[in-house]
């Protein structure tokens, strides 16, 4: 069984801030977490080096992800097996039995959302964006004519009127294949890959839209991943002419969590979460300012994953169960076993090797995004054609997906949701003052539109080798921090809390002699600047 869920947030956290600044003043026992606090007389007594800890879960998002059901997982799933083919290019015949093809499938999700809407009193705007995507040129192509494709999407608008234009997106692709490209025909069933990402949008929509938050939500079903990437993006360039706030993107694909029997391999306690490292829109000097800060590993998708490893944190503990028995006919074991939590795996790299899939649409619009994938695939059940060849199932079959875990998955893919769409923007314009050659760091920022009342600031940062923020200290409301330490020997963030805890991804300073806006495309002014720095 894996460890990985026990090394989660208390065994790395780094007590560096303790080291740097050599004044400790007190270590304290909070609510069963070692906070240890230290303050220095450079830094006019601010507090600095208390170790992260996961924030207090919200009751009403526990309660959604309580609503959280593998029963309609799996009827989703079922039913979109039943199309029996949902190719793409299925879109295009007239010879499909009645109730097969996308078509019927996009039909089907449409009604679900709109079934959810009225179960919320109309809370959802339900929206079906059809369009004709133009042949594919050369022999690869996987279009070969004009194809009509539809990307079905619910918003559950935000209640907040300064914070409603903000949005965060999760997505799942709702064609399937086999092992021919071109076939509409015979039975693709895409059971993992990729009904189960579609059960998250469907599952996640139906439980948060009970619940009411300041800023948006897009509940999404894309079409055309398996040619290309075409329904993502097409959806990421609307985002985009439309001005949409786009600030988050999950992208849920083959989240099935493969059940193959004999199969050891597989964790049914880990979701891996992939995320790019450098923007996929940086220019030539941009790349330069990264190169020199060494800040390949903070692009706004990295700051969404380590996001989503932090509230995760809030809202999966581990547990315990009895062991099992030691054989059989043997009397129950007395021996209690952990259960690790579920817990997502950070992945630094945008995909797997030599695969792709939607959120990359999103991240080359310059939009935030990362992707979430069972730990373990089996490749038999991917893109292959039902059949059994020297006694192997090949296909992408129902009975290999574990409902329960698919729930798991759609539960954290709520907490982030309702958690980001809860929290406070990004700040804006996170510069670092870099112009004092001195050991001392000195953050500004600008609040994000539409702040809320009671909101503040948090500075955190983690060693330059850590993966994940380690440490914390609050700004207040003051919109610039100056500490006592080194700002070459740890890596910074700046995030903005609401008032009861819910936090911002965290966002890289820049140097601000550099100045410059931030990422292209981006809207928040995340990440990269525009120019860079004097040598
Ligand atoms: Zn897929």
């Amino acid at each position: 069984m894996s460890m990985r869920g026990f090394s989660f947030m208390s065994a790395n956290v780094s007590m560096r801030g303790l080291v740097l600044t050599g004044f400790l003043v007190g270590c304290a026992a909070l609510q069963g977490q070692v906070v240890s606090s230290a303050v220095s007389s450079a830094s006019g007594g601010v507090p600095i080096g208390a170790a992260i800890a996961p924030a207090k879960a919200d009751a009403a998002i526990a309660g959604a992800l309580q609503q959280v059901s593998a029963a309609r997982v799996k009827a989703t799933i079922e039913k979109l097996v039943t199309f029996n083919n949902r190719s793409t290019l299925s879109s295009m015949e007239t010879d499909l039995k009645p109730g097969t093809g996308i078509s019927a499938a996009a039909d089907w999700i449409e009604s679900e959302f709109r079934r959810y809407s009225a179960e919320c009193g109309g809370c959802l705007e339900v929206k079906r964006d059809e369009f004709i995507e133009p042949p594919q040129p050369g022999p690869a192509s996987r279009i070969l004519k004009p194809t009509k494709l539809t990307n079905v999407y619910a918003i559950l608008k935000g209640t907040d009127p300064a914070q409603a234009k903000r949005m965060v997106l999760v997505t799942g692709h709702y064609d399937s294949r086999n092992s021919d490209n071109f076939n509409t025909h015979d039975a693709a069933p895409g059971a993992n890959d990729d009904a189960s990402g579609v059960a998250v949008s469907l599952e996640s929509a139906r439980v948060l839209s009970k619940l009411k938050f300041p800023s948006s939500i897009v509940f999404v079903a894309v079409a055309g991943e398996e040619q290309g990437l075409n329904g993502s993006r097409h959806l990421a360039k609307l985002a985009k002419s439309e001005g949409w706030q786009l600030e988050g993107v999950l992208n849920n694909d083959i989240v099935g969590g493969d059940t193959t029997p004999g199969d050891t391999g597989e964790d049914k306690s880990a979701v891996r979460v992939f995320s790019e490292g450098v923007p996929g829109l940086a220019t030539i000097e941009e790349l330069r300012v990264l190169q020199t800060l060494g800040a390949e590993s903070d692009s706004p998708s990295r700051e969404l994953a380590r996001a989503v490893k932090e509230i995760s944190a809030s809202y999966f503990v581990s547990g315990t169960k009895r062991a099992a028995p030691a054989g059989p006919g043997m009397a129950l074991s007395n021996a209690v076993m952990v259960v690790p939590a579920f817990h997502p795996v950070l992945i630094f790299r945008r995909d797997r090797y030599g695969r792709g899939g939607d959120h990359t649409s999103f991240n080359l619009e310059g939009w935030t995004a990362v992707r979430i994938t069972e730990w373990r695939e089996n490749y038999n059940h991917q893109h292959q054609n039902v059949r059994q060849e020297n006694g192997v199932q090949y296909g992408d079959l129902l009975q290999y997906v574990d409902f329960d875990y698919v729930a798991q998955v759609a539960r954290m893919n709520a907490a982030v949701l309702g958690t980001l769409a809860s929290a406070p923007g990004i700040p804006r314009s996170v510069k670092m003052e870099a112009r004092m050659q001195d050991n001392n760091t000195q953050i500004t920022w600008e609040a994000p539109a539409g702040m809320p009342s009671g909101a503040t600031f948090e500075v955190v940062w983690r060693d330059t080798e850590a993966p994940t923020w380690t440490n914390v200290v609050s700004a207040g409301t003051k919109t610039s921090i100056k500490l006592p330490m080194s700002k070459d020997n740890v890596t910074f963030g700046v995030r903005s809390v609401d008032a009861v805890g819910h936090r911002s991804a965290a966002v890289l300073p820049m140097p601000a002699r550099g100045g410059g806006p931030g990422v292209p495309g981006t809207g928040a002014g995340a990440g990269v600047p525009a120019t860079a720095p004097k040598q």
